[in-house]
Order: C-alpha cells, then sequence, then structure tokens
C-alpha cells in the first residue's frame, strides 16, 4: 500500500494529521495578529516582541481542548479525564522538550557571532551546548568534517520560539481566567468566549506601538514574563512523572 502523502501532492492519498490542524492554527496567529494591527502607521506593524508573533497562534490552539473538539463536530465524544495525561505527554514532548533545544540554537549562534567559537570547532561547541543544556549525545563521534547545526532550517533565530513557548501559556491562563474557567489549565478552552477574544484584540492591535510589557500587561495584568502558567498547565503530569520516576536518578552529569 503506498504511503499517504502530505494533502497537495498529485496522485496521491490526501491525510491530514493533528500536527496539520495545529499548524494551521500556528500559521493563522500570524496572520489575525497583523490584521488586528494593520491601523498602526507602517513602521509600527510588528508584534509587541518577536515572541508574541510566534506565541498567538499557539495559544488559541491550546484552547482545541477535547471539549472543543467535540462542539467543533470533529469527535463525537470526549475522552475521559484519565486520558488527560497522555495529552499532555504529549504536548509536553513538543513544548517542553523544545525549551533547551531552543536555548542551544541561539547560545551556539551568539557564540559564533561573538567570536567565541570559531569555525574550527563549530560542531564541538554545538555539541557540548546539547549535552549542557539538552542531556543529549550523539550516537558516535561527530568531528569537525561534519557540521550538525546546519541542520536547522534557514537562519531563523529561535530565541522568539523560546520566548513563545513561555508567552503561550501566560496568554492562555489569563485568558481563560477572563473567560471564567475554573478547571485545571489544559482543561479551559475560550472558544465563544466574547469577554477573553476583546482582551486579546486589544493586546493585537497595539503591535508594536508601545513597549512589549504594556502589551503583556493588557493580555495578562503582568509586565514580566513568567513561566509559572506552564507549570501550572503540566501540573497533572508533574505529579504522574513525580509518581513514575520515584527512586530513580534524574539529570544527567554535564
Ligand atoms: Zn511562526
Amino acid at each position: 500500500m503506498p504511503t499517504p502523502e502530505r494533502c497537495g501532492a498529485p496522485d496521491t492519498t490526501c491525510r491530514q494529521t493533528e500536527e496539520d490542524f495545529r499548524t494551521i492554527h500556528h500559521e493563522l496567529g500570524h496572520d489575525f495578529y497583523s490584521r488586528a494591527y494593520a491601523g498602526q502607521p507602517p513602521i509600527l506593524r510588528d508584534s509587541a516582541n518577536d515572541g508574541f508573533h510566534e506565541a498567538i497562534g499557539d495559544t488559541i490552539a491550546l484552547s482545541v481542548t477535547p471539549e472543543y473538539l467535540v462542539k467543533a463536530g470533529l469527535i463525537t465524544t470526549a475522552p475521559e479525564a484519565s486520558g488527560d495525561i497522555g495529552l499532555l505527554l504529549q504536548s509536553a514532548l513538543e513544548r517542553l522538550a523544545f525549551l533547551p533545544f531552543g536555548l542551544v540554537v541561539d547560545a551556539w549562534r551568539w557564540q559564533v557571532f561573538s567570536g567565541s567559537v570559531t569555525p574550527a570547532s563549530y560542531n564541538t561547541a554545538w555539541w557540548q551546548l546539547r549535552e549542557q543544556y539538552q542531556g543529549v549525545r550523539p550516537a558516535r563521534a561527530r568531528g569537525e568534517e561534519l557540521f550538525d547545526p546546519g541542520a536547522v532550517p534557514a537562519n531563523t533565530p529561535y530565541a522568539r520560539y523560546f520566548l513563545s513557548s513561555v508567552l503561550q501559556f501566560q496568554f492562555h491562563r489569563a485568558l481563560g481566567k477572563t473567560a471564567g474557567c475554573t478547571q485545571p489549565l489544559h482543561r479551559c478552552s475560550i472558544y465563544g468566549n466574547a469577554a477573553a477574544g476583546q482582551r486579546l484584540r486589544a493586546a493585537l492591535e497595539m503591535g508594536a506601538s508601545r513597549p512589549w510589557p504594556d502589551a503583556l500587561d493588557a493580555l495578562t495584568g503582568q509586565r514580566q514574563m513568567d513561566a509559572t502558567a506552564m507549570a501550572d498547565y503540566y501540573a497533572p503530569l508533574k505529579a504522574w512523572l513525580d509518581e513514575q520516576n520515584r527512586g530513580r536518578p534524574i539529570g544527567w552529569q554535564p
């Protein structure tokens, strides 16, 4: 049987995945942000900081809860709450595990740009950071004849995705509160809630016309980035993992 290909490829079976669904939310977040600040003077038509631009669509995707999928007619019944750990684990492998990687990419770039790492040790420096922050080692020696950081696409700064990972949970927590959600954070959906929508829109419409803490304040009531929202979101998973890992050594020796 032929492997199903991505939609759009001619003469193939089209298979849309959950990842595609999330990616659509991410990219549309960019579009809706751009539309919201279109009334600003041209030079201020941008996000409050670049983490904001990456965070908007992902924030909306955090409202794609099982109950939302039922409302949207994509599934018939929401799974039991006992299934939440699987969902949270999948989400954490995507979002939490990204944090050290996002940091490694730009930490390496900054070392290169500052000249503290020279071409003679580009690959060594990459793997040192991978071990330091991610606890990852290559399966076999990776010498300087190789260029592993080149596997990171294009020349995109990754600090924007790192910041977005923190911001999107902060946005989600604040908007969920505005929407009156009293459930655990991972079960909150702002779908259809006008108050949350207005709060989001007010922040987006500011574009780059104010310092970013002002936009953050408008959206969350906080002026500083705050990763406790991420910890709140994954709290049930943390409790489960603590139980699974009880008595086991945790971490790695750099
Ligand atoms: Zn993006």
